[in-house]
């Protein structure tokens, strides 16, 4: 059985202030994680706060937005996986389509972060982009095969199973026109097959793979509901701490 996860993504938004007053806002509204997971992808500046609060708070987990692939050295501005794990984070969002777009992120390098996310004991959360070219050329390879087996390369079983895949189109994120369910369904099948393709079917089944892109309070359940989505990804959705509590606890 794979525990439904759901990541709100910050990306680069909100005060101090108003991090206190969402984390406030979330405690106590947040589901029983062995019913769904619940995560926060804020900005390496809010690790501590939102560390400390997910200590008191279990019910949450933190997951950095992203990483660099040494753990120290002198890389000014780079963020160190090594610190991350130290200050308690889970999770690292790694290859997000804003990073591939603005930040230059090739498959290459997201693998060899994967790699130094899993040897400081964090699970990488591997987002796979997809643009609506991609998708229309009907080249399975070209559409989100190939992101996922590259950021795979050199990983083993037991590491694989801990990984969440992220599908997340860039047609959909922040349009708020979110893929449909069938639309979400097929490209996750397909991230699986390639999956079970790499690990076999015990292991696939295992990996979690949750979808972004304008998910909301409204359309999460049906996203939710198709077979090989394992849980969602909202961003702008979640800088709003009455929006994310309804989507976390969509069950109800
Ligand atoms: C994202 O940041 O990954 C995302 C899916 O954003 P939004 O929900 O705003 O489309």
């Amino acid at each position: 059985m794979r525990t439904p996860f759901i990541v709100g993504n910050w990306k680069m938004n909100l005060t101090l202030h108003e991090v206190e007053e969402f984390l406030d806002a979330v405690k106590g509204n947040l589901p029983d994680p062995k019913e769904v997971e619940c995560a926060i992808a804020a900005s390496s500046i809010y690790m501590d706060v939102l560390t400390r609060f997910c200590k008191e708070e279990t019910n949450l987990k933190t997951a950095a937005q992203n990483c660099f692939y040494k753990d120290s050295g002198a890389y000014t501005g780079e963020v160190s996986p090594m610190a991350l794990a130290d200050m308690g984070v889970n999770y690292v969002m790694l290859g997000h389509s804003e990073r591939r777009k603005y930040f230059g992120e090739t498959n290459k390098m997201i693998n060899k972060k994967v790699k130094a996310v899993l040897a400081n004991n964090m699970v990488p959360i591997i987002c796979c982009d997809e643009t609506m070219a991609k998708r229309k050329t009907y080249d399975e390879m070209n559409w989100v095969v190939n992101p996922v087996i590259e950021a795979l390369k050199g990983i083993s079983e037991d590491d694989a199973k801990k990984i969440v895949i992220g599908y997340e189109p860039s047609w959909a994120i922040g349009t708020g026109k979110s893929a449909s369910g069938a639309e979400v369904q097929e490209a996750c099948f397909l991230i699986r097959e390639t999956l079970k393709d790499l690990y076999g079917d015990d292991i696939a089944n295992q990996i979690r793979i949750v979808y972004g892109g304008s998910v909301n309070a409204r359309n999460v359940s049906e996203i939710m509901s198709q077979d090989d989505v394992d849980g969602v990804l909202p961003g702008k959705s979640s800088l709003k701490a009455k929006e994310f509590i309804k989507i976390v606890n969509y069950q109800n």
